[in-house]
């Protein structure tokens, strides 16, 4: 009999392979690559590079809107913008499955409640570490803020070189992709746009550094 049962959310619903599993494809795309797994200088490698894979995707383990719960409302009646800018982004590109580096630029306007400065930037991180697209990684870090601060408004922009046009494909090093996402009082009023414009403009134009 055919008992239909609720069906997991997508996340769940996949199954995580083994560190083995893991350390095995590794083993066979240095194969196709043209080498020798088993010679003495990679024989580490698969462990480390899975290591190294722990750490870049450690971003699904972090739920970005818990690392904003902790507000302050104790602000003097402070309303104006708040902004952290330069923040570097070092997230992969789910296309290539190679890096992306650049910086964001995260402000927003206090409702009645602000949060730790390094808290934007734990979201920033939350997000970039994981497989993203420069524009979906801008709108999750810009609609996480609005959603859980309920600020006046929010802005992100970020600038980033991409792996996959600079070392392949096209290659064009030197190339940056600005995204923006702005919500609020940010998309509504050109006077803040303006000011939240000018106040990372100092850095926005110049290219990530290393
Ligand atoms: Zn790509």
């Amino acid at each position: 009999m055919n008992v239909q049962s609720p069906k997991p959310a997508p996340q769940t619903a996949l199954k995580k392979p083994s560190r083995q599993e893991a350390e095995a494809a590794v083993r066979t795309l240095l194969r196709w690559g043209g080498e020798d797994p088993e010679r003495e200088g990679l024989i580490d490698t698969p462990a480390r590079v899975v290591r190294s894979y722990e750490e870049f995707f450690r971003g699904y383990a972090e739920d970005p809107a818990a690392i904003l719960a902790r507000t302050f409302e104790e602000i003097e009646g402070y309303d104006e913008m708040v902004v952290l800018r330069d923040i570097r982004i070092e997230s992969h590109c789910e296309h290539h499955m190679v890096p992306i580096i650049g910086r964001a630029h995260v402000g927003y306007l206090p409702n009645t409640r602000v949060v730790g400065i390094s808290k934007l930037a734990r979201v920033v991180d939350a997000y970039a570490h994981r497989f993203q697209i420069q524009e979906k990684l801008t709108a999750q870090i810009a609609n996480t803020i609005n959603d859980v601060l309920q600020p006046r408004g929010v802005a992100v922009v970020i600038e980033a070189s991409h792996q996959c046009m600079s070392t392949r494909g096209v290659h064009k090093p030197g190339s940056s992709m600005v995204t923006s996402r702005m919500l609020g009082a940010f998309r509504d009023d050109a006077s803040t746009r303006r000011e939240f414009l000018a106040m990372i403009s100092s850095r926005a134009c110049t290219t990530p550094e290393s």
